[in-house]
C-alpha cells in the first residue's frame, strides 16, 4: 500500500481489500495525530473498497495494540485496539473539483480514493477516549500528583479517608 491515491476504476466491481499492516505503510500515517503513538504499527487494518454506483462504500477492522498513555496515571500502556466501521463517500463530492475534504477526489477524468486518509482517521476513531492502563488504575495523586499504582503518597497517608476530611478540624474536649 504504498500510493497515496487509489484510483477507483482500477477496483473492479467486486471490490478489493487492502491491508494496512507493516511499518512501511504506517510510517506515512505518522504526521499528526498519530505520531505519540510508539507502536502503531502493532495495528492491522483491514479496508474492503466496494465500487457502487453512486459512490464508494469502505468497510473493514482495525486490530491490534497500541502503546499510549493511561488517562489516568499518564504511564505508556498497551492497549487492545478492536474497532469495526463501514462507511459510504458519494460520487457527487468527487465531483466538485478542488474539493479535497473527503475521501475521494476528481482529477483528469478519473475518481481517486484517499484510502490513507481513511486509514488515519479510523485509526484516530479507533483509540479510547479514556484509555486505561488496567481497570483498576488508582491513577495520580490529585493533590501531589504521585502515581498511586506505585506508592502511597505522603497526603493520603496524612489524610486517610478523604471522607473523613471533614472532621479534622473538630476539637475534641477532653
Ligand atoms: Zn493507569
Ligand atoms: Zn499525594
Amino acid at each position: 500500500m504504498q500510493k497515496k491515491w487509489l484510483t477507483v476504476s482500477d477496483i473492479p466491481a467486486q471490490g478489493r481489500e487492502f491491508y494496512f499492516e507493516d511499518e512501511q505503510d504506517w510510517a506515512g500515517l505518522k504526521d499528526n495525530n498519530l505520531s505519540n503513538q510508539e507502536k502503531c504499527d502493532n495495528l492491522k487494518v483491514m479496508v474492503e473498497v466496494l465500487p457502487q454506483k453512486d459512490g464508494i462504500y469502505f468497510k473493514g477492522n482495525i486490530k491490534g495494540q497500541t502503546i499510549i498513555p493511561c488517562s489516568r496515571c499518564l504511564e505508556s500502556s498497551n492497549i487492545d485496539i478492536y474497532h469495526n466501521f463501514d462507511l459510504f463517500e458519494d460520487f457527487e463530492q468527487c465531483h466538485q473539483k478542488g474539493s479535497e475534504t473527503g475521501l475521494l477526489k476528481f482529477e483528469n477524468g478519473q475518481c481517486y480514493i484517499d484510502l490513507q486518509k481513511l486509514v488515519k482517521e479510523q485509526a484516530i476513531l479507533a483509540l479510547p477516549d479514556k484509555p486505561l492502563c488496567s481497570e483498576i488504575c488508582k491513577g495520580l495523586c490529585p493533590r501531589c500528583g504521585e502515581d498511586l499504582n506505585k506508592d502511597l503518597c505522603a497526603c493520603s497517608q496524612n489524610a486517610g479517608d478523604p471522607r473523613m476530611a471533614v472532621f479534622q478540624n473538630v476539637k475534641i474536649e477532653k
